[in-house]
């Protein structure tokens, strides 16, 4: 399985670091060993001092497909949950800066903790969905899918055509303003409206 994040998909996000809007999605691959499963803790790594927190909501793909059309891509996932795309923010820099690619920053062991999913047809309106992020109780982060610049079937129409879907596989589907630096004693947890789905322990 694989992990397609998109990066740069909230307008306010975009001018917290300074990015420039993109005209298509800005897309990036995590491996499978960047996954934490709900319950395993994450371990702050020692090659950054800088590892923000980026809660986005995670589309999970039931079935294959490739070349999908936008008002088809409901159909390729059926639950949806959050995830944090960590991102060691200092190395990401160095990164951009030397226009190099960005996969030690953003694909590193555990960079990509997941929490339950639930049925999309307890959601309902996926264009009005309200998340958010609490570090230690205090909320960082809040996004509603409404701010989305690419909405969900944009996102899969788009990667689907360099990348064939397969059950299992996770779309990040990108964060909203409020990252920040994670450090080690802090828990992180994610809500979907008012139901917690992500719990995580930073050691
Ligand atoms: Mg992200």
């Amino acid at each position: 399985m694989k992990v397609i994040a998109i990066g740069r998909n909230y307008a306010a996000h975009i001018a917290e670091l300074q990015n420039e809007r993109p005209s298509k999605p800005v897309v990036f691959l995590k491996p499978e060993t960047a996954i934490l499963k709900p319950g395993m803790p994450f371990y702050h790594p020692d090659f950054s001092n800088d590892i923000h927190h980026e809660i986005e909501l995670v589309l999970k793909v039931c079935k294959p497909g490739k070349y999908l059309e936008k008002k088809f891509a409901h159909r390729y996932f059926e639950e949806i949950g959050l995830g944090i795309d960590f991102t060691a923010r200092d190395l990401q820099k160095e990164c951009k800066e030397k226009g190099l690619p960005w996969e030690i920053a953003k694909g590193f062991n555990g960079s990509a903790p997941i929490g339950d999913f639930m049925p999309v047809s307890e959601i309902g309106d996926l264009d009005n969905i309200d998340f958010h992020l609490t570090v230690n109780g205090e909320t960082r982060q809040k996004g509603n899918t409404s701010h989305l610049l690419f909405d969900f079937g944009t996102i899969i129409e788009y990667v689907s055509q360099f990348f064939l879907l397969k059950k299992g596989d996770l779309i990040f589907t990108g964060t909203p303003a409020g990252v920040g630096p994670v450090k080690i004693g802090d828990h992180l947890e994610g809500f979907i409206g008012d139901k917690k789905m992500l719990d995580l322990e930073v050691k």
